[in-house]
Parts: C-alpha cells; sequence; structure tokens
C-alpha cells in the first residue's frame, strides 16, 4: 500500500486574505500543478516538488502551530497553489486538526481532477473555490489534455460545496460565451454561488507568456458584456474582475 505523504511543499503562506473564500483568511500556496496554463499568474508554483530550493515543507503539526498564531484573527484557511488537489491525503489530515481551532477549510482548484480519487478531500472541505477554464478548447489554455472540471463542479454543487466559480477572460484561447453559457447552466439555481469573472492580467506573468497573452486581453466594455450575458441567463451573483 502506498504510503501517505508526511509533508506538504509550500511556496508561501500568506497569513492574512481577503480574496481567497469569505472572510480573512490564511491562504497556503503548494508547489506543483497539474496544468500549465497560459495565464497563470503563479508560474513559479507549477513545477512538481523536486528539490527543495522551489518551496519548504511543512508538517501537519508545523502547520497547526502557525496557524494556532492567526486563528484568532481568521475565519478558516484557503489552501492554493500550483494545485492543492495533488496532496489530498495530507490536506484531509491537516483539516482535521485546523477544525479543532474552529475554523473552516476551503481548497481553491482548477477542478481537473479525478473525484473518485477525491471523496475524502471532498468530504473534509467545507468550501471549493472552483476554476472553469474552458469547454472543448481546454487544452489551448491549459496545455494538458486533461478534463472532468463540469462533471466535478456538478458533483459538488449537488453537495454544497462551492462557494464561487471563477472563469479568467482571455481572447483567441477560450470561447467566453460558451463557457459562461455552460457555467449558468449549471449554477443558475444556487443563489449563494458567486460567479467571478476575472479579466486576465499580465501581473505575476513571464516574459514568453505576456506575448503570448498580449493581443487576447478583453475589453473592459467586453468584460461588462460577458457579466450581462451571465446575469441574463439567470445567475444572480456576478462579478467581473477588470
Ligand atoms: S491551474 Fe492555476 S496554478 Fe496551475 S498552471 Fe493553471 S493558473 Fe497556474
Amino acid at each position: 500500500m502506498e504510503s501517505k505523504r508526511q509533508v506538504l511543499p509550500v511556496k508561501g503562506i500568506i497569513p492574512f486574505a481577503n480574496v481567497d473564500g469569505s472572510g480573512n483568511r490564511t491562504t497556503i500556496f503548494v508547489q506543483g500543478c497539474n496544468l500549465n496554463c497560459i495565464y497563470c499568474h503563479n508560474p513559479e508554483t507549477i513545477q512538481l516538488p523536486c528539490s527543495e530550493t522551489t518551496h519548504t515543507n511543512y508538517t501537519v503539526e508545523e502547520l497547526i502551530t502557525l496557524l494556532k498564531q492567526y486563528s484568532p484573527y481568521i475565519r478558516g484557511i484557503t489552501v492554493s497553489g500550483g494545485e492543492a488537489t495533488i496532496y489530498s491525503d495530507f490536506l484531509v489530515e491537516l483539516f482535521k486538526e485546523v477544525k479543532k481551532l474552529g475554523i473552516t477549510c476551503y481548497v481553491d482548484t482548477n477542478g481537473i481532477f479525478n473525484k473518485d480519487h477525491k471523496l475524502d478531500l471532498i468530504e473534509a472541505t467545507d468550501k471549493f473555490l472552483f476554476d472553469i477554464k474552458g469547454i472543448d478548447n481546454l487544452s489551448k489554455v491549459t496545455r494538458k489534455n486533461i478534463d472532468h472540471s463540469f462533471e466535478n463542479l456538478e458533483y459538488l454543487l449537488e453537495r454544497n460545496k462551492i462557494e464561487e466559480v471563477r472563469t479568467v477572460c482571455i481572447e483567441n484561447y477560450m470561447d467566453a460565451e460558451a463557457v459562461i453559457r455552460e457555467v449558468a447552466k449549471r449554477i443558475k439555481d444556487y443563489d449563494d454561488v458567486l460567479y467571478k469573472l476575472i479579466r486576465v492580467h499580465y501581473r505575476g506573468l513571464t516574459k514568453e507568456q505576456v506575448i503570448a497573452v498580449k493581443d487576447s486581453v478583453p475589453t473592459k466594455e467586453r468584460m461588462i458584456a460577458l457579466e450581462n450575458l451571465a446575469k441574463s441567463l439567470g445567475v444572480k451573483n456576478v462579478m467581473s474582475i477588470l
């Protein structure tokens, strides 16, 4: 039997963040991602851990010691990345201990994982912040040919596990209207779920990424039109990040 992971490779920790789910939260960025998105704003987190220089390893006990300092001031933690679901076994153990501090556990995910292998993590997670990155042209954005994202979104919605769905809007690489139609179909009856439409931007990108993205940034007017499209399709809670 495969042994459980004893440490989590962490790229960074933000003690207090207010954009990674509701309330003030501590965000833990893991090292390693199963995708390689054209617009990735944390490209340094993509490489899977291969040397100690890319990250710091933490045990559950070390993370709990740290979180005890913050817990009076936060509503919970959010594990982001990279891709948090890669480390599901470790996170299940971490979340058990975090909940003893009386705070919640969120996962920020790219949505691309095999849910049948993540059932324990889904059970242990209070809410997911969930990316939808495309439909049939997904590999143009992610540069990987894997998907399950809509199936996973539906599964989590039915279990009241979704707080927020996000789509990074980028011209030329994805059909934003088609993506919004598919998302709206699924979330329009969930009034509490926020749909964030994020205009692709340059912050954190490498030079190569800037070259790839520079002609594909939607205008502000286009973003407002996309927001209006989502509303017209019945999504109650939509926000554009310009
Ligand atoms: S899923 Fe997120 S962390 Fe991974 S490559 Fe894409 S944008 Fe970057």
